[in-house]
């Protein structure tokens, strides 16, 4: 891919956790990779297929001397995610924020921070059987295609399907999504409770009926599992309510513990599990 490098920019900003640094200001030295398709802008040689690296500067300099921050890690790591969603070509920032006159009292060169942002990709599924279960769904994307850290892409079927598991409760509808973010998988995982939360879900009973559920399916190729999170969704390979929608939207991404397709993984369940596309609710 490639990246563009920048050594060295002098900014003059205010950050710091002493009100005399917010006061005063001081300098500040970025040094940033921003990774791209090199090979693409290369072909071209158009300026269109790049980021041209004077604006990137100017953009550095204005968000740090127009935000002020306490802390070097807060800088450079909401301008690693203010370059990615500025700057479409780009998919990774990886940036050093120094701090040369930082106010201690001792001789060193520099003080810096790193930090990095990319987009991953990621798989969602979402559930509803409560209310206006349609809504629900719908909302929930809506509400990711509101947030920054995020980029929805391609968006399956409802499917209307039967609930799994002891309790006894309505028909689900389910659906999944392609999701590019900036969020880290805990940070994700967080911010898909939150849109739970916002659908005013209860956990009363565990496996009960719910207004809305967001399962990580994918987080890129991750293989990892503790109290808080299982990537892949440990039980996605083996439903059909996620199988099915997910085979329209992906059906070649390939699972990355059990080594198969989606669409081979769909076809590994009997032919009688499978469910058809839901008709919208809002159609007559
Ligand atoms: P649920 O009742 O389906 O919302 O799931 C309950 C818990 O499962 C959540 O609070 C998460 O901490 C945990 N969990 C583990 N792996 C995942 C995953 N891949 N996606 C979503 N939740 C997960």
């Amino acid at each position: 891919m490639g990246a563009i490098r920048i050594k060295g920019l002098e900014v003059f900003g205010h950050h710091g956790i002493f009100k005399e640094e917010n006061m005063l200001g001081q300098k500040f030295i970025v040094d940033a990779d921003l990774h791209l398709d090199v090979r693409k802008a290369a072909k071209k040689d158009e300026i269109t297929e790049s980021v041209h690296y004077g604006e990137i500067c100017d953009f550095i300099c204005e968000f740090m001397q127009k935000n002020t921050f306490k802390l070097l890690e807060t800088v450079a790591d909401k301008l690693a995610a203010a370059l990615l969603m500025e700057y479409d070509l780009l998919w990774w920032v990886d940036l050093e924020v120094k701090k040369p006159f930082a106010p201690i009292p001792h001789s060193f060169d520099t003080i810096s921070v790193r930090a990095n942002r990319r987009w991953h990709k990621c798989y969602i599924a979402l559930g509803s059987n409560m209310g206006d279960r349609e809504n629900y769904l719908n909302d929930a994307i809506a509400r990711m295609e509101g947030n920054s850290y995020c980029r929805v892409g391609k968006v399956s079927d409802f499917f209307n399907t039967k609930p799994e598991g002891p309790v006894e409760q309505e028909d689900f509808l389910n659906g999944c999504i392609e999701l590019t973010t900036m969020y880290d998988p805990y940070e994700l995982l967080h911010f898909m409770h939150k849109l739970e939360n916002e659908a005013k879900r209860e956990r009363k009973i565990f496996w009960g009926p719910r207004t809305l559920d967001l399962d990580i399916l994918f987080y890129d190729n991750n293989v990892q599992a503790d109290d808080r999170l299982i990537l892949p969704h440990p039980r996605m390979h083996k439903r059909a309510f996620v199988l099915d929608p997910m085979m329209q939207i992906a059906p070649y991404a390939v699972h990355p513990v059990y080594h198969k397709t989606i669409e081979d993984l769909y076809h590994e369940l009997p032919e009688s599990a499978h469910y058809q596309p839901a008709e919208s609710e809002d159609e007559e």
